[in-house]
């Protein structure tokens, strides 16, 4: 679909799934924001949790390209973006499409990288994770192996097997473990027992170990556990940060749930003036959705971007992991060119 509103033309591309494993795909939907002759690139995933399809964003993003072309200067980037967010609640990711399409372009303007005009060090990247789902034990050990170029690990758990998952990894690699367990203990006992457990165990941190409604206890759980705990599901957009801020120690950030880079930039900010450290993550995306995200790593603490790695059909060449280690390129905007004959 093309809108062809002058000074700005908003593209969508078709409806795409990225394909990870054999037996699911997330849906994404790709957009263009030309300006000038240059066009940036951006990307909105729904993981099922978002509750956004390939229909809501298409009907968003129409409402959107109105509201772009009101603008005549596309460096008007706060105002652009909160002209969009007042469209319609959540709608995030198609939010966030717009955001990287927009500051890819910015930078694409002015020939630089996001991340110079953020003023960051580019060498100042963290080392990604590398995420082990949960599977079957035997799979779990291979992924390890295929892993063998990261520095962490980040292991998924649900409150199922996780004692009996963690031995398995821990009899086969002694390199440190990233927890993620998406909201699973449902007892505030049993997570202080596991993550007591889990303490010497090599363990950086504990993602979102309770449901994320439930926050006095995870105040109870905050003030007693020897490990960091990270907020990801209960903490999505800048003003969520001050409402956590007591039972946390850490955030995770994600572009599909912040709305995009400029929040997210945001959040870092807030988030250091609260003392949290910081993590930045992403979903089933494509190297665009995460070379965006990866633009801002070197001004946090941690990184999950493994997303590109775990899909079958990437579109884009973005950012490459050195080790493990994001690396980021030279090209203007968030870095990323689409691959031949893929779109
Ligand atoms: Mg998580």
């Amino acid at each position: 679909m093309k809108l062809a509103f002058a000074p700005h033309t908003l593209y969508f591309k078709r409806p795409f799934k990225i394909a990870h494993g054999t037996r699911s795909s997330t849906p994404i939907v790709l957009t263009q924001l030309e300006h000038e002759g240059f066009i940036g690139y951006g990307e909105a995933s729904m993981p099922p949790y978002l509750s956004e399809s390939h229909e809501t964003v298409l009907a968003f993003l129409n409402k959107a390209a109105v509201v772009i072309n009101k603008f005549q200067n596309p460096f008007e980037i706060e105002s652009i973006l909160n002209e969009v967010d007042k469209i319609a609640p959540n709608n995030t990711a198609a939010k966030a499409s717009i955001d990287i399409a927009l500051l890819d372009l910015i930078g694409k303007l002015q020939n630089k990288p996001c991340w110079q005009i953020l003023n960051c060090d580019k060498n100042n990247t963290p080392y990604s994770t590398y995420t082990l789902g949960i599977d079957e034990l035997e799979i779990i050990k291979q992924k390890i192996i295929e892993a063998s170029e990261f520095k962490y690990l980040k292991v998924k758990l649900n409150g199922e097997n996780d004692k009996l998952i963690i031995n398995t990894i821990r009899s086969v690699s002694d390199k440190p473990i990233a927890i993620d367990v998406n909201q699973g203990w449902k007892d505030k006992y049993l997570a202080l027992e596991m993550i007591e457990w889990l303490t010497d165990k090599n363990v950086l941190f504990v993602e979102q170990p309770l449901p994320k409604e439930n926050m006095d206890d995870s105040f109870w759980l905050f003030e007693k556990s020897p490990l960091p705990i990270f907020a990801d599901e209960s903490v999505q957009r800048f003003s969520d940060i001050d409402k956590v801020k007591n039972c946390f120690h850490g955030i995770n950030i994600k572009l599909m749930k912040c709305t995009g880079m400029f929040e997210a930039n945001k959040m870092i900010k807030r988030a250091r003036e609260l003392n949290l450290k910081i993590l930045v993550g992403c979903m089933s995306e494509t190297s665009c959705a995460v070379s965006a995200a990866a633009q801002l790593t070197p001004l946090v603490d941690y990184a999950d971007l493994d997303g590109p790695l775990l899909i079958k059909n990437d579109l884009y060449d973005g950012i490459t992991f050195t080790n493990g280690k994001i690396t980021l390129n030279e090209l203007p905007g968030i870095g990323v060119v689409q691959k031949e004959g893929i779109i």
